[in-house]
């Protein structure tokens, strides 16, 4: 049996271990983390073809009494190993499938789990996601079907979760997974790593709204000792209160910059947050920059 699973998980990543470096761990490998009593988060999922630079979103795992919650289902072909590594720590069925976000590396395998499932997001998301092929045709069955437009509860007691929406960021229908009773906060992409954001203007994300949104997030929620950040490890709350002034000061910059007349390029190239937010990276300051420089250039009407 175990046997049988571990074979599963090594076909779910694929053949990538080829690319990965020597005592690396692989980041690309699907595995489970235990984060509290029944929550467990499972990282990697390295995308293939024109995704092999993408790793899967972080999925949580809540094990409840009649079922298992799923939030986020990483890029399509890892539905079987994210089952696989669900059986490792419970027999229950997945019952519920929650996503932060429209994102293919967030939703790829909503339709993996059975009709059954009852798939929740914002109602933007929804409203996104109608407009992915994945979605599309047969798939439409696998479009939410419970939406919320500011907070939405599920479950009660110890099995509690709220839902939040504080406004746009990534997209415009990003939501927010509290577990009040494990005190943990999974952010999808509104916090997916110590970098700049990914803003998806395409999908109504915004980096002038972004660090108001944060804002609301982190005036709003209470008790949150562990966050899950979108795509990478387990995280405290202080980080998110620190990134939530990391995307006030780039935002701030880039106006000055653009004040001072530089181009988006130039403006990119003279900011360097890295320096003050210790353990950032600035993979994403560029297309951040761009996106932000686009927006105060064609401001959306609302
Ligand atoms: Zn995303």
């Amino acid at each position: 049996m175990k046997r049988a699973m571990f074979l599963l998980v090594l076909l779910g990543t694929g053949a990538i271990s080829a690319s990965v470096g020597r005592a690396q761990p692989d980041p690309a490998a699907i595995a489970i983390q235990k984060v509290a009593a029944n929550l467990y988060v499972v990282t990697g999922g390295r995308g293939s073809g024109g995704q092999s630079n993408t790793i899967s979103g972080c999925t949580t795992v809540f094990v409840t009494s009649t079922g298992v919650v799923l939030v986020d289902t990483k890029l399509p072909g890892f539905g079987k190993a994210i089952l696989a590594q669900v059986k490792t720590v419970t027999d229950k069925p997945v019952t519920t499938i929650i996503n932060t976000h429209t994102h293919g590396d967030h939703t790829g395998n909503d339709d993996k789990f059975g009709t059954s499932v009852e798939i929740v997001a914002q109602e933007n998301t929804k409203t996104n996601m109608a407009k992915m092929d994945a979605f599309k045709g047969d798939k439409a069955v696998f479009l939410p079907k419970r939406t919320f437009k500011d907070t939405l509860t599920i479950g009660s007691g110890s099995e509690r979760i709220d839902l939040y929406y504080f406004g746009a960021g990534h997209t415009n229908g990003d939501a927010m997974v509290y577990f009040p009773a494990l005190r943990v906060l999974q952010t999808g992409d509104l916090f997916a790593r110590k970098d700049a954001p990914r803003i998806d203007r395409a999908n109504g994300g915004s980096g002038v709204a972004y660090p108001q949104t944060l804002s609301k997030a982190v005036a709003t929620v209470k008790n949150v000792d562990i966050v899950v950040p979108g795509h990478s490890p387990l995280a405290k709350w202080s980080d998110l209160q620190e990134y939530q002034r990391y995307t006030t000061d780039l935002l701030n910059e880039v106006q000055t910059a653009r004040r001072a007349g530089k181009n988006a390029d130039a403006a990119a190239a003279s900011i360097s947050l890295a320096d003050k937010y210790k353990g950032y990276t600035s993979e994403g300051l560029k297309l951040a920059v761009q996106a932000i420089y686009d927006e105060l250039d064609s401001p959306r009407t609302r």
